[in-house]
């Protein structure tokens, strides 16, 4: 079913976006990444920040004081909605992080193909951005890496791949509960950094937290998504000197 109420919500906070200082963008040609920062007055930060996402993932520092990160997340129905640039998967309100005392909500989660982020140079085939705001306004990002191996499919990538738009400004609903939870590693081990939206406006001081372990998705999953968003990632940033920690 498509959900117009949601339709004309997001319509309504383009067309407000628009009156403000958001320009169109891509990830290719002359709106491409390396346009974003003049596209816009308020996309500076894609061309002039120094705390741009994403990164090569390599030298990591051991901080044993970086505590696990809490997952309180529930299930509920989503809607995914495809935004133009990827598929964004519109939670209820409910689920949460800790992560080292401060508690985030999740907002939505959405998918990049390739993986934006790297590990030592190398490219995962896609990557799951759980994105997350604290009460004050600060932003965390759970990065999820999918590789297509021969491990056990994921249930809950199955359930929503059943549902992916595949038209820019469509949306469909899940009816059947959806717990993102679904979508984490049985190890939690992760990297940490300060970066940025990988996308205009590129806001910066975003807590990356990077898990170490990727999750199986099979060849036609990945066929499906690349059939929608053949490449829809930000080439790697300079880290200017940035420190990388890992919390085991
Ligand atoms: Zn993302």
């Amino acid at each position: 079913m498509r959900v117009s109420a949601l339709t004309v919500l997001v319509l309504g906070v383009a067309t407000m976006a628009a009156a403000q200082t958001t320009a169109h963008w891509e990830y290719r040609g002359k709106d491409g990444p390396l346009a974003w920062g003049k596209l816009a007055p308020a996309y500076k930060a894609c061309s002039q920040g120094h705390e741009q996402s994403p990164i090569d993932i390599r030298g990591a520092h051991l901080n044993k004081a970086l505590q696990p990160i809490e997952f309180h997340y529930r299930a509920g129905a989503v809607t995914l909605e495809n935004n133009g640039h990827t598929v964004v998967v519109h939670v209820a309100p409910g689920s949460y992080i800790v992560a080292n005392g401060v508690r985030y909500e999740l907002q939505q989660f959405h998918f990049h193909h390739p993986s934006e982020e790297t590990v030592k140079g190398k490219f995962s085939d896609m990557v799951i951005h759980l994105m997350h705001k604290s009460a004050d306004g600060q932003l965390a990002v759970i990065a999820v890496r999918l590789n297509e191996d021969r491990g056990d499919p994921n249930a809950t990538l199955a359930a929503l791949w059943q549902h992916l738009p595949a038209t820019a400004g469509a949306t469909d609903q899940v009816t059947d509960a959806v717990n993102p939870g679904g979508l984490l590693p049985a190890d939690r081990g992760y990297w940490n950094y300060m970066g940025s939206l990988t996308a205009p406006p590129c806001t910066e001081g975003v807590h990356w937290f990077v898990f170490e372990q990727e999750l199986s998705i099979s060849r036609a999953q990945l066929n499906a998504f690349a059939a929608i968003f053949k490449m829809n990632a930000r080439p790697l940033q300079d880290t200017h000197g940035r420190r990388i920690e890992a919390n085991e």
